[in-house]
């Protein structure tokens, strides 16, 4: 499969629609529409894919670093620890912590969309929105770019 960038050029260049290089076969007029709905599914389902994947990701990333970071306040507790090193760990488990929601977040915030309770309009956010936003879940409490009404926004992912 060619970069997205690409594919129009490339077809212009072949005298191609984007629907048969994508079908890669020469479509006969009949068949046409039939074809291009496939390949519409295949993306969507391709997207869906990718999504689920990218969930799996920040769950891993946003557990690994709560846990990092609970293990490192765990450590402060040993009595015996000097100062300076009690200093450089709190520190750095924060340092885990606050780097690790942040990237979770961000996988968040491109992956997917947020739907207002009050319009059903359906955007993405922006990611200092995502940042700072009240959340239970995966719910968030946001603003809605259309409505401007604020409400409890469902995460919806494909
Ligand atoms: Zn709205």
């Amino acid at each position: 499969m060619p970069d997205s960038s690409l594919m129009l050029k490339l077809c212009n260049e072949l005298d191609i629609s984007v629907n048969e290089l994508l079908s890669g076969e020469v479509i006969e007029k009949a068949n046409y529409n039939k074809k291009a709905e496939q390949n519409l599914l295949g993306l969507a389902k391709l997207e869906e894919i990718q999504n689920k994947k990218m969930m799996m990701y920040e769950m891993v990333i946003g557990s690994l670093s709560t846990i990092s970071f609970l293990a490192l306040m765990f450590t402060l507790s040993l009595p015996t620890m000097k100062t300076m090193v009690r200093i450089i760990i709190f520190i750095l488990a924060f340092l885990i912590l606050i780097l690790g929601i942040s990237f979770a977040l961000k996988i968040e915030t491109e992956t997917g969309y947020y739907e207002c309770k009050k319009c059903h309009n359906k955007y993405v956010p922006k990611y200092l929105q995502v940042y700072f936003a009240m959340h239970c879940g995966t719910t968030r409490y946001l603003k809605c770019p259309k409505c401007h009404k604020r409400s409890w926004n469902k995460k919806i992912y494909y």
